[in-house]
């Protein structure tokens, strides 16, 4: 029997606020444990949580990116449960009112597109954390992350591969970060995801049993705890037996999934709407506000490229999929560069330095303009493509400009030909065998000789001219 997976996503996305979805406290990461509470936060008798309206604009903001509806009136509810990092007793969430409903959001796959629904994205708080290692014989609990403001964006269960999954993943971190209200950081936990999975048999239309994986945090995980989950449950049907309803955790060290819980059921929450916070009218002017205040997003930003700058796909693709590196590429491209010489060296010479340091563009020293200056020095023949990479590097180095580098240390291409012929003739007076080859008609050898000028020259000689004059005086010494 052959299986289809059918797949869903629960993603966490931590707000980019300052302060505390329900309270003043900071939300900066790693702090102190417990420096960064208050009795909102951490759940004393009579505390009163107060909304904060920057998490309701910036998940309306989301909504909006995601082609959700906003609901005009929406509320919090309490879900109920106990754990030591939930002082509580309850998380505030919202459960039959979320703010935003009805989305969608594609993902391209082998050119196809693929839309993905969006069930809902609600606001919810994180809970604290519990901290075992360290201790013994007790644990410890830290609240700095208790009250932090989440977004729960959920999928509807459009989602049919593992590569899919992570595509989808990609593309809405993507997305978040363009609109700057999530950093996307899945290493700190400001991006989390939950996976819900479950097979039929091709041809089914109604769904199997699902479970749903827990502790997931990188793209690559997401991958393979669907592939091994998938795995998992195609066995349990095909030894005859049947899928459990349960969460399991996934163990990325061990590369494996493994029962955690019986999967809970929403009336064993007890939800009941929040008696200490009013209900949110959001009227439709603010809405609009809102919607006009959204930055072109990167499907839109993809096609400009491709139609503006006449990139290939994979270049708009790659150079869209962060807004800074797309912010970044244009500057290079308004500063005068050629739009492809522009992208090759970003996604090139620039990527590789970034990766190499394991540094973000946000601390890159160089500057767009001065990759501009770089090009416009190789359009004027100043300097090679070779000797290029060396001023790019240094450039990156320093932070100088690069005519400054190629005065500095002699960059200058050499277009002289009086000059290059006086170091041709040398080498051929001092390669009398390989002339004679040459001659004998081995051609393929001036690969040899403009190697040996160009390292005679340390890469500083006009390749052209040098290939010309080679050509020319191997011939005259016929
Ligand atoms: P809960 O909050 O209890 O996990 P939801 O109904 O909100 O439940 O569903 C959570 C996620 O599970 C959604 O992303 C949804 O698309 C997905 N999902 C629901 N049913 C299935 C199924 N049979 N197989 C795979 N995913 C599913
Ligand atoms: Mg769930
Ligand atoms: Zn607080």
């Amino acid at each position: 029997m052959k299986y289809e997976p059918v797949i869903g996503l629960e993603v966490h996305a931590q707000l980019t606020t300052d302060s505390k979805i329900f309270c003043g406290c900071s939300t900066r990461f790693a702090a102190e444990p417990n420096t960064q509470t208050c009795p909102v936060c951490a759940g004393m008798p009579g505390a009163l949580p107060v909304m904060n309206k920057k998490a309701l604009e910036y998940t309306i903001k989301t909504g909006l990116a995601m082609n959700c509806r906003i609901s005009p009136f929406s509320r919090f509810a309490r879900k109920n449960y106990f754990y030591p990092d939930l002082p509580k007793g309850y998380q505030i969430s919202q459960y039959e009112l979320p703010i935003c409903i009805d989305g969608h959001i594609e993902i391209v796959v082998d050119e196809d597109v693929k839309r993905i629904g969006i069930t809902r994205i609600h606001m919810e708080e994180d809970a604290g954390k519990n901290i075992h290692e360290g201790a013994s014989g007790y644990s410890l609990v830290d609240l700095n992350r208790a009250c932090v403001p989440l977004m729960e964006i959920v999928s509807e269960p459009d989602i049919r591969t593992p590569a899919d999954a992570a595509l989808y993943m990609k593309k809405l971190r993507t997305i978040l970060r363009y609109l700057g209200v999530c950093d996307g950081n899945m290493e700190q936990g400001s991006l989390r995801c939950d996976a819900n999975i479950s097979i039929r048999p091709i041809g089914e239309t109604a769904f199997g049993t699902r479970t749903e994986l827990k502790n997931i945090n990188s793209f690559r995980f997401v991958e393979r705890a669907i592939d091994y989950e998938i795995a998992r449950q195609t066995r349990v049907l095909e030894e005859g037996g049947h899928v459990v309803q349960e969460t399991r955790l996934w163990d990325s060290a061990a590369g494996r999934t493994y029962s955690m819980r019986s999967k809970e059921e929403a009336h064993d929450y007890r939800y009941f709407p929040d008696p200490d916070l009013v209900p949110m009218v959001v009227d439709d002017a603010w809405v609009e506000e809102i919607r006009s205040s959204l930055v072109e997003l990167p499907d839109v930003r993809r096609e400009r490229f491709v139609n503006l700058y006449k990139l290939p796909e994979d270049d708009a693709d790659m150079l869209t999929s962060d807004r800074m590196l797309a912010d970044w590429f244009e500057d290079v491209v308004k500063a005068g560069a050629e739009p492809k010489a522009a992208s090759n060296w970003v996604m090139g010479e620039l990527m590789r330095l970034l990766n190499e340091e394991n540094l973000s563009l946000e601390d890159c020293p160089l500057k767009p303009g001065q990759l501009a200056a770089m090009l416009k020095l190789m359009n004027d023949d100043v300097i090679s493509g070779k000797i290029a990479k060396t001023v790019f590097e240094e450039m990156y180095r320093t932070g100088k400009s690069p005519d400054v580098i190629v005065k500095e240390k002699g960059l200058v291409q050499i277009s002289d030909s009086s000059e290059l012929e006086k170091i041709i003739k040398k080498l051929l007076d001092d390669s009398p065998k390989e002339v004679e080859r040459y001659l004998a008609g081995e051609t393929k050898l001036i690969g040899f000789f403009v190697g040996r000028v160009m390292k005679d020259t340390k890469g500083k000689a006009n390749p052209k001219i040098v290939n010309d004059l080679l050509r020319k005086m191997l011939r005259s010494s016929f």
